[in-house]
């Protein structure tokens, strides 16, 4: 169904949402969102620029000077947060549609994001209620020493679009429950689950102010509150070409930053895993949200021993992928967000037979029935992979791996770390040994044994080497909001 009235006037309209109202663009700009799974229109959606961000981060910069959010105990910070969880939970099947049909994800796969979201919002406000400082009262024979975790003030939220809100909660949740007052920019393309959670931030109490939002594209939006003086901290989710434009902006401005950036992640299968539970994790950790995945385990590596077998089975598996309609509980992957990623994916199938890869598998977009019009690609494995290919060191993010083999625990441990990248990888074995040696050796944030891209909010999550700096959930990602103030008190005797 078309999302326009009988005039031709766009139903869904995305406007900025500052100091706790809708806002148009200062500019009048708008953006046509197309959807992905079909081409028709989906909403007509603001495209702010730097009068729109200045106008936000002062709404911030009031909100956080007010106090009226920051002042508050943690335990009134975490009860809001509850509060907020609950209506995001009353309208789940809301929120999960918007998410599902704006960004190309099947239906279960934006439900598991949103039930992810909620519990982010949860475990953060249980932490909200525990912030506590030091005190040093017999260091010194002079008096006492005290240290402050306190809010680091106006934070800019910068998110992809590829997880909506997994990404947004990462951030926002925390700097809510440290008492910052936050500047969200989300992807252009995927604005509208940003935007609910900002309305039902209002129904639950949360002061205006607290939450502002601007849509708009990277080079505008993204740039003006990177480089606004108002704003004290950048957070930002996106590529690693991103990343360091923004860390090279807020240098310039002394602002605090964190990264959460691109990956090229493995899959390592050794020869004592569980085949068939195997092949399965890795066609998910290829194919999950069509292999728009910072975490993806694009890059598959095999045991010599067992490599004939195991392509042969995650082959069959890619070629009985579930590829199809979004609102189908069954559907595993939805098509690609827009036309020019779906162009730079297909580029690089070709990048890949052209360097001699063998293609084991898909390599075609789907445009059987109803998918015609959408963006949609088949699972596609390449073998004969050489490690200086294109398809095996750049991120492609999209449902595309990398077959390499390798014949002993150091050779698997060494081509995983042949990487720029190192944000996550994933263990396949049954030898307790081979899981703790490798978890050990493996340069990322993250390492998942006989499972994959399973995160729970208590657990850190982040880069290392070109993947980021900084990290996101646990205890860790609230300290990230958070400023420390140390102060001294003498004492007469
Ligand atoms: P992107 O870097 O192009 O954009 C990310 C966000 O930054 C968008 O909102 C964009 O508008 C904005 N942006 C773009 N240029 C900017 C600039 N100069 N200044 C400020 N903001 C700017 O990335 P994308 O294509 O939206 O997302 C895909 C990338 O994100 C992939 O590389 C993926 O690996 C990465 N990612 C990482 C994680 C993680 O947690 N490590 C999670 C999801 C996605």
């Amino acid at each position: 169904m078309n999302q326009k009235d009988q005039e031709g006037v766009f139903v869904i309209q995305h406007e900025h949402w500052i100091g706790g109202s809708a806002r148009e663009p200062q500019s009048g700009s708008r953006l046509v969102r197309l959807s992905p799974a079909d081409g028709r229109e989906l909403a007509s959606v603001a495209m702010g620029d730097a009068a729109d961000v200045d106008a936000a981060v002062r709404a911030a910069r009031q909100g956080f000077d007010s106090g009226a959010w920051r002042n508050l105990s943690g335990s009134q910070r975490g009860a809001a947060l509850n509060r907020l969880a609950d209506i995001i939970d009353a309208r789940f099947d809301d929120i999960s549609s918007v998410e599902s049909e704006e960004c190309g994800k099947p239906i279960a796969a934006a439900r598991a994001d949103i039930r992810y979201g909620l519990d982010v919002f949860r475990y953060a406000a249980s932490l909200a209620s525990n912030i506590s400082g030091r005190l040093m009262a017999d260091s010194s024979p002079d008096g006492m020493g005290i240290v402050l975790h306190q809010p680091r003030g106006v934070v800019g939220l910068i998110v992809p679009w590829n997880y909506p809100v997994v990404c947004l909660v990462h951030k926002l949740a925390y700097a809510l429950a440290a008492g910052c007052s936050t500047v969200i920019k989300p992807s252009e393309f995927t604005p509208g689950s940003t935007l609910l959670i900002a309305r039902y931030a209002q129904e639950a109490g949360i002061p205006d102010g607290q939450i502002n939002v601007v849509i708009g594209d990277g080079a505008r939006v993204g740039e003006s509150l990177t480089s606004h003086p108002l704003v004290d901290m950048i957070s930002f989710t996106g590529s690693t070409r991103v990343g360091a434009v923004i860390a090279e902006k807020c240098a310039r401005t002394f602002k605090h930053y964190s990264l959460e950036l691109g990956g090229k992640g493995a899959t390592i299968v050794f020869e004592d895993a569980d085949l068939d539970v195997a092949v399965e994790g890795a066609f998910a950790g290829f194919t999950v949200n069509a292999g728009q995945e910072c975490c993806a385990g694009s890059r598959v590596l095999v045991q010599k021993s067992i490599a004939a077998r195991f392509i042969e089975k995650l082959s069959e598996r890619c070629k009985t992928a579930r590829i199809g309609p979004l609102p189908d509980e069954k559907t595993e992957l939805g098509p690609l967000i827009h036309e020019q990623h779906l162009k730079g994916v297909t580029d690089y199938i070709a990048k890949g037979k052209a360097e001699g890869a063998t293609l084991a598998a898909g390599g075609n977009r789907v445009t059987a029935g109803a998918m015609r019009t959408g963006l949609y690609i088949e699972p596609t494995l390449f073998t004969d992979v050489t490690l200086d290919m294109s398809i095996y060191r750049e991120e492609i993010f999209g449902p595309v791996a990398c077959v390499v083999e390798f014949d002993t625990f150091d050779d698997a441990i060494a081509v995983a770390n042949e990487t720029r990248y190192g944000l996550a990888n994933a263990v396949w074995t049954s030898s307790i040994d081979t899981a703790m040696s490798a978890l050990r050796r493996l340069d990322s944030g993250v390492v998942w044994v006989n499972t994959t891209l399973q995160l729970i909010p208590q657990m850190p999550f982040g880069g290392m080497k070109d993947s980021g700096i900084g990290r996101e959930n646990g205890l860790e990602g609230l300290q990230e909001f958070l400023q420390t103030k140390s102060a001294f008190v003498k004492l007469r005797s």
